[in-house]
């Protein structure tokens, strides 16, 4: 059984790029451009909460830094590093190896640098921190949100909560299993979005963030919905309304950068579309069928409820 230095040396320790010190030392160094602010967000999976036992590792190295660049695409920040902190319940390389590879195989496609971690023996856990820049001024909060805007969703929603389900359904576990985190497009909607959002506990609850800390409500028809195909209505519908882990971007933007966002939709060939409008008034969620008639929008993923 390899050592825990060994692991570090043979799994985790890929030249760093951009950083002036990486894995090996006490701290990583780095150097933010001048005038980035740094975006830093950490983001936990643990077996039996965020992911079944026996998950397949290399998915699972996938999805851990993905849920992270997930979060700088939110706040339109290009990520840059990484941390990794992992509890194994045994040296067993096979799996590292995977995992490795997974984690790597994404970090590499959007140029992280993993500089540091822990690693551990426990009950399995991954907690990675991210860390990327944003030119100070333009990063997406929750709180922009304005009377008049225009309210977007990224790809198609509920494909992650229907793979629960319906784990036959092969593009479905890969929208749970391999998330693609929308980064280029939060890259491409600064300056153009008032607030963004990713899409991790579901759609109503996500949006309900915004319109809390924008203090504005909101209007949405069910129908301009982008829904993952299902023949089931019923299951379709709380897949899209109230399914997480879609890690699908839901921003605004003013009335006046429909044709931008347009084009956007084109440069990067990602869907994206027009479900709605802020309103002015408390932060409520209105939502409407195809008959306009109000419609409930059910309860997104909360750990403690
Ligand atoms: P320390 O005891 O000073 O915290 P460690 O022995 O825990 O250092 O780690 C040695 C080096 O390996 C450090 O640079 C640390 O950041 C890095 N490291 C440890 N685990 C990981 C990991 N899973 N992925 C990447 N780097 C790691
Ligand atoms: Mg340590």
């Amino acid at each position: 059984m390899p050592s825990e230095f060994e692991i570090i040396r043979k799994y985790f320790s890929r030249p760093a790029r951009r950083a002036l010190l990486g894995v090996g030392d006490d701290a990583a160094l780095l150097m933010p451009e001048p005038g980035a602010a740094l975006a830093v967000s950490t983001d936990m999976l643990l077996e039996g909460r965020h992911f079944a036992k026996g998950a397949a590792p290399r998915a699972l190295g996938h999805k851990a830094l993905a849920v992270n660049l997930s979060d700088m695409a939110a706040t339109g920040a290009t990520p840059r590093w990484a941390t990794l902190a992992i509890a194994l319940p045994a040296a067993d390389e096979a799996w590292i190896a995977a995992f490795a590879e997974g984690f790597y195989a994404l970090a590499e496609r959007f140029e992280v640098d993993l500089v540091g971690g822990d690693t551990t023996r426990g009950a399995l856990t991954i907690c990675v921190a991210i860390l990327g820049e944003v030119p100070a001024g333009l990063a997406h909060t929750r709180g922009g949100a304005r009377p008049g805007d225009d309210i977007w969703v990224s790809g198609e929603l509920g494909g992650a909560a229907l793979a629960l389900e319906r784990p036959g359904i092969a593009a479905a576990a890969q929208r749970l299993h391999q998330p693609e985190p929308r980064v280029e497009l939060g890259e491409r909607l600064r300056g153009i979005a008032s607030a963004a959002i990713d899409v991790s506990d579901g759609f109503a609850q996500d949006l309900g963030h915004i319109l809390e800390r924008s203090g504005v409500g909101a209007l949405v028809h069910y129908a301009l919905l982008p829904k993952f195909p299902c023949d089931e209505r019923q299951l379709q519908q709380r897949c899209v309304l109230a399914g997480g882990d879609d890690y699908e971007l839901v921003f605004t933007a003013p009335q006046s950068a429909r044709k931008e966002i347009d084009a956007l939709s084109g440069a990067l060939r990602l869907a994206l579309t027009r479900v709605g409008s802020i309103q002015p008034g408390e932060a409520k969620l209105q939502l409407l069928d195809a008959l306009g008639k109000p419609m409930a929008a059910g309860r997104g993923f909360d750990h403690f409820a």
